[in-house]
């Protein structure tokens, strides 16, 4: 079937390619309706890789989507033909000794979507297990379930940071993750998020939402301003979602005694650490890698109304013009959130 795919750094083609679609006993098949673009897929394009993680051969890209269930396995019984899904892109080996701790988003197996070698969902159908495929509530779009993903790195970051209501949180970094990060400790219980970056378009995103208030660390420092949200006693919870190593620098100046930080941006290289800093407030440290078990609550509390990721798609392509949708999305505006493909003209 027509795929976009990934054939090297900087060449993009949408084109026929052989995608395994047999349907096991606990898969089902989906016809894929929507597709967002992410950082990553964006930088498999631009660099060619991610870290360890190299495109030595073709590779379909795109790991967030929502589709709708044209065929069930013989083992499946939570699901049906013509129900409306989205997927978790990470399928672990579920016997492994991460997935039995519940840490599969950490076992080593973990194969996801359109993360070398394995192919991505940027094409009409995609076969998955059934464990890994979630129900859309009725009144939760399919651009909104393809939203979930990117969503599901806000909640486990909140859920990491346990969260106790009142809250006064900091988000360093306003891209889509540093937002959904946001959104997803309002919901949780905080106060009030703070939320930091150089770009004046990015937090006017952001400050869209009631409790989250945009810091211009161009103009004011991000220490002045959690001292004067906080009566210099600091923030509960500071989140690192830039992942700039100049972020690293104060983590521990905005936090407050006892408070966590909870790291979510991957620095290229390894970054410097003010432990001291850390240990003189027994500074809480928590890491984010995607999820584990968020699906099913991101999913609820989207479709409950208390979060509302609509405002955060910026821009929607056709599959035919998928191309394009990427040289947009690899020109990172600034008011570009995120950028989603439809495949609903693609299905015979
Ligand atoms: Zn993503």
């Amino acid at each position: 079937m027509r795929a976009l795919v990934l054939e090297k750094k900087g060449e993009l083609s949408l084109r026929e390619i052989a995608l395994p679609q047999d349907v096991g006993p606990d898969d089902v098949r989906i016809a894929i309706h929507t597709v967002g673009v992410c950082g990553s897929d964006v930088h498999y394009y631009t660099h060619g890789a991610i870290g360890s993680y190299i495109v030595r051969q073709p590779m379909v890209l795109g790991h967030e989507a929502s589709g709708t269930i044209v065929e069930v396995g013989a083992n499946v019984a939570n699901l049906k033909v013509g129900d409306r899904v989205c997927m978790e892109p990470g399928v672990p080996n579920l016997s492994s000794r991460a997935t039995k701790l519940g840490i599969y988003n950490v076992d080593p197996d973990v194969r996801f979507w359109a993360t070398p070698p394995v192919h991505g969902v940027l094409a009409p159908y995609a076969v998955h297990p059934a464990a890994f495929t979630y129900k859309l509530p009725d009144n939760v779009s399919f651009a909104e379930g393809a939203m979930v993903e990117p969503f599901a790195i806000g909640m486990q970051a909140a859920a990491r940071a346990r969260i106790v209501p009142g809250d006064v949180a900091v988000v360093v970094g306003c891209g889509p993750i540093g937002i959904m990060i946001a959104l997803a400790a309002l919901a949780g219980g905080c106060s009030k998020v703070l939320i930091s970056d150089f770009s004046a378009p990015k937090l006017a995103i952001a400050a869209q939402y009631p409790g989250i208030v945009p810091v211009n660390i161009g103009e004011q420092s991000l220490v002045d301003a959690v001292r004067s949200a906080t009566d210099s006693w600091g923030a509960d919870i500071v989140f690192e979602a830039s992942g700039s190593p100049k972020a690293f620098a104060n983590l521990f100046d905005i936090v407050r005694p006892g408070g966590a930080v909870v790291l979510v941006g991957l620095p290229v290289e390894a970054v410097e650490l003010n432990v001291p800093a850390a240990i003189s407030k027994e500074v809480r440290i928590e890491t984010v890698f995607r999820y584990a078990n968020i699906f099913d609550r991101a999913l609820q509390l989207i479709g409950s109304g208390k979060v509302d990721l609509k405002p955060l798609i910026t821009g929607t392509y056709d599959f035919s013009e998928s191309i394009k949708a990427f040289e947009r999305a690899a020109q990172g505006k600034p008011q570009d959130v995120k950028l989603q493909i439809l495949l609903t003209g693609e299905k015979g």
